[in-house]
């Protein structure tokens, strides 16, 4: 398997890890856009958001319940955060292994470029 999210989820390449239980992994983004740019991925391997089955509803709830907790673990959930999910090359996906952007820490702009 070539992902290169695979490869972090299986510690077979380093990264900041924030939080990791059986189903997802939270990690710092490697070239952040915003003070706090973390990534939560499930360990499951989705390439983009349209690979999605009716048995991944339960995943997603995790995932956004996930961001929460860190929001709150690091200390931005009061001012907010916003989370973002690029699906395929026209909206900027460069890793096909989905992932949840989640950035805090300055005001964001909107609409995004
Ligand atoms: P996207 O363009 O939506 O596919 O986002 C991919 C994100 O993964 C980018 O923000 C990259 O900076 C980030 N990224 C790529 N490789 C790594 C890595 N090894 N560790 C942490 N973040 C990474
Ligand atoms: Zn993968």
């Amino acid at each position: 398997m070539s992902c290169i999210f695979c490869k972090i989820i299986n510690k077979e390449i380093p990264a900041r890890i924030l939080y990791e239980d059986e189903r997802v992994l939270a990690f710092y983004d490697i070239n952040p856009q915003a003070p706090y740019h973390i990534l939560v991925i499930p360990k499951k391997h989705i390439s983009t958001l349209l690979e999605l089955e009716e048995a991944d509803k339960e995943l997603i709830g995790h995932i956004y319940l996930t961001i929460n907790q860190i929001s709150k673990d690091l200390g931005f959930a009061e001012r907010g955060y916003r989370v973002v999910v690029n699906c395929k090359e026209e909206a900027g996906q460069t890793v096909f292994h989905m992932h949840f952007h989640v950035l805090a820490g300055r005001p964001m702009d909107w609409p995004p470029g």
